[in-house]
């Protein structure tokens, strides 16, 4: 929307005014002045409004070998949406959108008095990657030294500051998240007959993973608190066959791994965390993913850290750690060139993606920092909206908020999730839902009715969550989400 004093405002409309009998270089020339890629054709100086012809309705035009002398008028828009003067500018940022990038602000007379346009600046994307001078840096000096493929100093440096930032001694890098997970199951010895509990509200590479090694996903539902597993189904979910559970930090809240490793320690399973959306997350002071047998981070493009597609897996254990090196690689072995032990992958992460985690986790305290202030932001400028709520983050908990998410209540909120997001889209405030459950996937689709995840997945979405979003963005969105209950 266009914003500052009046006078700059009438001076603007001036500038992209044309009178309503101009030719098409008439409306050319309003369109130079104006800079908005618009003219307003009007009835004489600050007259009424007479049509709108784009820079678009023109090229359309002489393609179709129009003149400039042709009249404007014939190829204007000349019912464009307008909008009043006392309209609440929410209402009249509500009409804009891509289609409808400008819209005519009338007094009672008609007279042109402001134009609302739409800006690609003011669109909040739910994930934003920040990349620096570090990362330029970093990736240059990659392609000038050639260094460009699986070996390279950036792989070494990235795993070894990933593995201090999570406080153990191994970290694996790997080419995504979800090659993260099949290589720690494939590492702890998963296969056919065996099954993993997974929550099944989680990204389908939870339980995909379990699948690709032959292994059975058995799913379980959420706390309603936190979103996350909940310890109580996982005991019930348990058989002969069990061998391992799969806790997700949701969003960047982590799990009751206090519960979870308890109930693993009792019954002899192993732990693999999906840390995907929770880097730096801690649950009682220790940092996600460092907390089971193997730790599974993502860093696709819109996660915390982000190498464009990339993945890490870490652990205490050096037996774990030098099989997954060896599987990633082919399976080949460390003793011997081009001599295959094991059946492996290739599973590696280049030289250049490194270079841009390893600039990343130079900054990723101030990074975490910033989202921590994003999600208490949130947590302010939502609080009071009727119909409503979020995760709750308990004592133990210091979650990262990869994503910021509320469920609606449709009874009390008077919409339901879907009609706010798209009211919010009108916004420029891209949002997302909350992911399908994961055991009414076409490809699992179990009977199992799993209440807690059901009601999130249908109810949830997520808000812009960026690490640079100032705080009166956070207000924008808030205040969006407030206006749009009914
Ligand atoms: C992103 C994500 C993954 C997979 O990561 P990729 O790098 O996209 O393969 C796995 N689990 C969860 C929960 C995720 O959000």
């Amino acid at each position: 929307m266009s914003g500052s004093d009046g006078n700059d405002i009438a001076r603007r409309i001036t500038a992209l005014s044309c009178p309503a009998d101009a030719d098409i270089r008439g409306a050319m020339e309003a369109i130079n002045r104006g800079a908005l890629g618009v003219a307003i054709l009007c009835e004489g100086p600050g007259g009424r409004l007479r049509g709108l012809v784009t820079d678009g309705d023109i090229r359309r035009a002489l393609l179709a070998g129009k003149g400039l002398n042709s009249p404007a008028a014939d190829i204007a828009n000349r019912l464009p949406l307008t909008a009043r003067t006392d309209d609440p500018p929410e209402k009249t940022a509500a009409l804009l959108s891509e289609r409808s990038r400008f819209i005519p602000v009338l007094d009672a007379e008609g007279r042109v008095r402001d134009l609302a346009y739409y800006d690609k600046r003011s669109h909040l994307p739910v994930a934003d990657a920040a990349f620096g001078q570090e990362e330029v840096a970093n990736v240059m000096e990659c392609v000038l030294t050639g260094w460009v493929s699986s070996a390279g100093k950036f792989v070494t440096e990235f795993e070894r500051s990933f593995a201090a930032f999570c406080g153990v001694p191994h970290a694996v890098a790997v080419c995504n998240g979800t090659c993260a997970l099949h290589l720690a199951l494939v590492a702890l010895g998963l296969g056919p007959g065996d099954e993993v509990i997974v929550p099944s509200l989680s990204f389908i590479a939870s339980a995909n993973s379990v699948a690709y090694t032959g292994a059975t996903p058995v799913f379980a539902d959420s706390e309603p608190g936190t979103w996350n597993i909940d310890p109580e189904q996982i005991e019930r979910l348990i058989t002969p066959r069990t061998r391992a559970i799969m806790p997700v930090h949701l969003y960047g809240h982590p799990a009751d791994m206090t519960a979870i490793m308890a109930i693993a320690r009792r019954r002899g399973l192993a732990v693999i965390e999906d840390a995907a959306e929770a880097h730096g997350a801690r649950w009682e002071g220790r940092r996600v993913g460092a907390i089971g047998d193997l730790g599974c981070f993502s860093f696709y493009g819109n996660k915390i850290v982000t190498t464009g597609e990339g993945g890490m897996v870490v652990t205490e254990r050096q037996d774990l750690a030098e099989r997954m090196r060896m599987l990633r690689d082919h399976g080949m072995s460390p003793q011997r060139r081009y001599w295959h032990p094991v059946l492996g992958y290739n599973y590696r992460l280049t030289n250049l993606q490194a270079a841009l985690g390893v600039a990343q986790m130079g900054r990723i305290d101030a990074t975490l920092a910033r989202k921590r202030e994003v999600g208490a932001a949130y947590a302010s400028a939502l609080r009071g909206i009727p119909g409503l709520s979020w995760v709750a983050a308990g004592a133990s908990s210091w979650p990262v908020y990869w994503l910021n998410s509320i469920l609606v209540d449709p009874a009390e909120f008077g919409m339901d999730r879907d009609a706010l997001m798209s009211r919010l889209r009108e916004l420029g405030i891209e949002t997302r839902p909350v992911f399908p459950v994961l055991h009414r996937q076409p490809i699992y689709d179990r009977a199992e009715r799993l209440p807690v995840a059901e009601g999130i997945s249908a109810r949830g979405l997520s808000l812009p969550s960026a690490a640079n979003l100032t705080p009166a963005e956070v207000v924008r969105v808030a205040e969006a989400v407030a206006r749009a209950r009914k």
